[in-house]
């Protein structure tokens, strides 16, 4: 029991309460170039590779402008592999006088471009992503669900198997965790209260929820999450709190970096009405 204790409470423990005050009320959208329709624009879809070197990135976009061309969504990206970096995205040429072709040569003929490719495929007028493949997201293989989509998943699963579903998915949640830890210790040497900020921000930056750690006292955490995908389907539509997977998840990184066993509650929740899910946890004696 002694030890226990002394596991929760040797972490090493900074005022809390700093943590979410320099964060924004609102964020603004972080979009993945995926597809876009405009009627009024002859979208291309085009990708560039190029050096790492000072003045190539202003010069192709340099070019574009000269051509007249207008970009739409797009992301550039620096590989972990070599020393170069990547542009993706849907332009319209529709002001432009000159053909796509053109706009490639100009392009390659850039001293640091490395690559340029094109893609003018659409399906039913819209433009869709065919050029890169894998998706990273912190160089990691990835994959994205719509938020809708996960809910419906979990009500199908509640309507196959009814309360049976809550288990899996806290089970799902909890394995995720563990898997989290794992992964980021793997990666980093940091302490124990880094590794769990450290992983509800990145929650943030991978559109899970905004999640912050608002209190972390010798025996217990409390963790208020914004807009958590997994209720946010059902908002104001249950009468209690609903979250299983992310509940399961925050016990499965709690207890890996702690290394105890822990409960958690979801004490508030947006399923229910309440303006934010609160999450309580505690470990378990
Ligand atoms: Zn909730």
């Amino acid at each position: 029991m002694v030890k226990k204790e002394l596991q929760w409470k040797n972490m090493e423990r900074k005022p809390i309460k700093n943590l979410g005050e320099e964060k924004r009320e609102r964020l603004n959208p972080k979009e993945i170039l995926c597809a876009e329709q405009h009627p009024e624009a002859e979208l291309i879809e085009i990708s560039v590779k190029m050096r790492r070197t000072p003045g190539v990135f202003t010069k192709v976009v340099k070019t574009l402008y000269e051509k007249k061309v207008k970009l739409f969504s797009g992301f550039h990206t620096v590989s972990r592999e070599d020393d170069t970096a990547l542009i993706g995205a849907f332009i319209d040429i529709s002001n432009s006088s000159v053909q796509v072709k053109d706009i490639a040569t100009d392009l390659e003929s850039i001293e640091g471009v490395l690559e340029v490719n094109f893609s003018e495929k659409r399906f039913n007028g819209l433009m869709i992503d065919s050029l890169h493949f894998p998706l990273l997201v912190s160089g990691e293989r990835s994959f994205t669900f719509r938020v809708e989509t996960f809910g419906r998943i979990v009500e199908s699963l509640y309507e196959k198997f009814g309360t049976g579903a809550a288990v899996v998915l806290y089970q799902m949640g909890v394995s995720a965790g563990e898997d989290k830890v794992r992964s980021v210790l793997n990666k980093h040497r940091m302490n124990k209260l880094d590794v769990l900020k450290l992983i509800l921000a990145e929650r943030t930056a991978k559109g899970w929820c905004m999640a912050e750690l608002a209190e972390f006292n010798t025996d217990r955490a409390t963790l208020i999450v914004k807009e958590l995908f997994e209720c946010l389907p059902f908002k104001g539509r249950k009468g209690e709190a609903f979250s299983q997977f992310f509940r399961g998840y925050l016990a499965g990184i709690f207890e890996h970096v702690l290394n105890t066993s822990v409960s958690v509650v979801e004490a508030e929740c947006i399923a229910k009405g309440d303006p934010v899910c609160r999450f309580i946890v505690q470990e378990r004696l």
